[in-house]
């Protein structure tokens, strides 16, 4: 199955694992609404969607931690495209530290975005896909939403958030056209790490990087082109990716 003339949400299209499927699914012909705040990254994405595949691409400069910043990411998406068939709730951040450390802004920052963000995204898409009786929505846990590392209480906490939200969503939804899957990913090369204020942890988390075998985002892409393009019969609920040590 392609993804001809269907309409997709992809929010942090802007760099890493999000660009990475903006681009694929694009090059299955998918029309794609492009969110993330930084403009000009989108703006480069836009363009090459439009140089190198069949795909539409939209951009709408989106903060996701505001809700009606993502209600117009919702409205803008369906007055482009007439439809909204894929949801790909992917914005995140992990600004990993020891609890003790006291980086509460750091802990905030990431329940605005990893759940509340996410929360933001399923509720202005859900009426639209309830009312085509169509929809897939993929959100992005994390290994970190299966197991707890040292520095990463808050980040795991809101990615099993992640998790149960898609379970709970998808025994809700079970009766109805919309599917969900949750991905979980294990370390991926992307620019998620750099961002850790934490000067100590940042770099012994990118210095542990180096010593081992990252995925790529192209692979998570893969996986969630995957689960979409699955006949309507078959619900991926559930894909696990993690690195070949
Ligand atoms: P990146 O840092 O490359 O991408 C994160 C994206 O989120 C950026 O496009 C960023 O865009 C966007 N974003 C951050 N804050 C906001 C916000 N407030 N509003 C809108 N967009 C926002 O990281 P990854 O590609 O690695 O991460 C993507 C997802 O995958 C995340 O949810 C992450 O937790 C998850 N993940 C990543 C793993 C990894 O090892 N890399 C492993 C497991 C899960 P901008 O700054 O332009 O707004």
């Amino acid at each position: 199955m392609d993804l001809r003339g269907k309409s997709v949400i992809i929010t942090g299209a802007s760099s890493g694992i999000g660009e990475a499927t903006a681009f694929q699914m694009a090059k299955k012909g998918a029309n794609v609404a492009l969110a993330a705040r930084r403009e000009d990254r989108l703006t480069k994405l836009k363009e090459r969607i439009e140089t190198e595949t069949d795909g539409k691409a939209i951009i709408v400069k989106t903060d996701v931690t505001i809700k009606e910043a993502v209600d117009r990411l919702a409205e803008k998406t369906k007055e482009a495209f007439g439809s909204i068939d894929c949801l790909v709730n992917n914005a995140g951040v992990m600004l990993i530290s020891y609890m003790k450390d006291g980086y509460i802004d750091d802990w905030m920052q990431m329940i605005d975005v990893n759940i509340k963000g996410v929360l933001h995204c399923i509720h202005a898409v859900l009426p639209t896909m309830l009312e085509q009786d169509r929809g897939h929505i993929v959100n992005l846990s994390s290994i970190a939403g299966h197991e707890v590392f040292p520095t990463s209480n808050v980040y795991s906490a809101t990615k099993y958030a992640v998790r149960a939200l898609s379970m709970g969503l998808q025994m809700e939804l079970s009766k109805t056209g919309i599917r969900v899957t949750n991905v979980s990913p294990g370390p991926v090369r992307t620019e998620l790490p750099s961002h850790i204020t934490d000067d100590r942890v940042r770099t012994k988390f990118i210095s542990n990087q180096e010593k081992i075998t990252l995925l790529e985002p192209e692979d998570i892409a893969n996986g969630i082109v995957h689960a979409v393009t699955q006949p309507d019969r078959v619900n991926t609920d559930q894909i696990t990716i993690r690195n070949k040590p």
